[in-house]
């Protein structure tokens, strides 16, 4: 039985251990224990999202979609909410807008889907596709919040308002935020338009484009 000061001393040094191997991702492999001790993680967070009653959404929703798939990634999507089909599947952009996200990854970008993470801000679907609420994102933010603190991501590319808004704490809209790199929590972040929009609007998908590109020069280290 570990002591309550023991237990302390263990948990800091896996903190340490974990911010150090971090930075070195991509170039020297995280240790297997590492590696474990993050998916423990992220497996712990999953559960508490799969139950979680903290908004009335947890009230119409078929299951929680908490995100998918790679906890290592280097690059993190998050969008806005899980849709019918995902509500349905319990994963995030297996929709229509999720067909024109996963082209953009491995079509575009040439990366397979399963090599990044990809999330929403709200893990319940809004009845009827609606607008998340403000109470609602800020009842599930945490779980984002922690989800970004578990991958440390290279780079994040928020899909459409909600998610900018989300993680930059601005009421800015997406043509305004876009073009340029933010920072969220030291994390370089680019905004681009939610796939959703880019289907009724596909004269925008160039803007889109160019937003990719730079967070594929970012990924290979050119910017
Ligand atoms: N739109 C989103 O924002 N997220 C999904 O998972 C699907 C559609």
């Amino acid at each position: 039985m570990y002591t309550e000061a023991f237990r302390e001393v263990l948990d800091e040094t896996c903190e340490l251990v974990k911010r150090a191997a971090h930075p070195r991702r991509g170039t020297i492999a995280l240790s297997p224990e590492v590696a474990a001790m993050l998916k423990d993680e992220m497996v712990a967070l999953a559960e508490e999202v799969a139950v979680c009653t903290r908004c009335p959404l947890h009230k119409t929703r078929t299951q929680t979609v908490f995100g998918a798939e790679n906890f290592r990634a280097d690059l993190v999507f998050v969008g806005e909410a899980p849709g019918e089909e995902e509500d349905r599947q319990g994963l995030p952009f297996v929709g229509r807008a999720g067909k024109l996200l996963t082209d953009i990854i491995e079509k575009g970008m040439k990366i397979k889907r399963s090599d990044v993470f990809i999330c929403n801000v709200l893990k319940c679907r809004p009845p009827n596709n609606r607008d998340p609420r403000p109470d609602e994102i800020e009842m599930c933010e945490p779980y984002l919040v922690r989800q970004l603190e578990i991958i440390k991501p290279k780079v994040i590319c928020a899909l459409g308002a909600h998610a900018a808004r989300t993680l930059l704490k601005t009421k800015e809209s997406t043509g305004r935020l876009r073009g340029k790199w933010h920072t969220y929590h030291g994390i370089p972040l680019r905004v681009t338009y939610h796939p959703a929009y880019l289907l009724r609007s596909p004269g925008e998908k160039r803007k889109t484009w160019d937003d990719i590109q730079h967070v594929m020069r970012l990924l290979s280290g050119e910017e």
